[in-house]
């Protein structure tokens, strides 16, 4: 079945993207994140450093809990192809341990959708990994990567640092 809301196609961002295919109401719920329901050991051994360099594939993956990760390369549905945004148009709410994406302000046709993937690797973020997962969203408020990085070591910019504390 289609999804009326989403539709994929290549994106500015990266690769492939999900867009609005028609106006999309602010808190509407866009798509279920689906795919194979693994544990974070089976995550690392699939996609570990060691084994793995498709760097495409962490971005997968969607950490449900501490115990769970969907692999949405494995079984997944078009939710996968959403990209990240610094600035998103919509949220991905976990609900009874099912994962949705949810518009959080009214989306017009043709827009591309997005969230914040807050990727959490671990504890040691260094710069590496914050390349690694480098942001292209090219929002004002780009943190410059896709990782979840509460407290940066040293602020790109006056600017990037007032961001921050305003999300805090
Ligand atoms: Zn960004």
């Amino acid at each position: 079945m289609q999804n009326p809301y989403l539709e994929v196609r290549a994106s500015a961002i990266e690769g492939r993207g999900g867009f609005a295919r028609q106006r999309i109401p602010k808190g509407t719920r866009i798509i279920e994140y689906l795919g194979k329901r693994i544990t974070q050991a089976q995550a690392n051994r699939l996609y570990g450093d060691e084994n793995c360099d498709d760097e495409v594939g962490h971005v997968y993956l969607f950490t449900v809990s501490s115990r769970t990760i969907i692999d949405g390369g494995v079984d997944g549905n078009d939710a996968r192809f959403i990209n990240h945004s610094c600035e998103p148009n919509c949220e991905s709410v976990v609900k009874k341990g099912r994962v949705y994406i949810e518009a959080i302000r009214t989306i017009e046709a043709g827009e591309e959708l997005n969230y914040d993937y807050q990727l959490d690797i671990g504890e040691d973020v260094t710069e590496e990994d914050k390349q690694r997962y480098a942001c292209l969203c090219g929002s004002a408020s780009c943190r410059g990567t896709m990782l979840d990085v509460p407290k940066p070591k040293r602020a790109r910019s006056k600017r990037a640092a007032t961001e921050k504390q305003k999300a805090a």
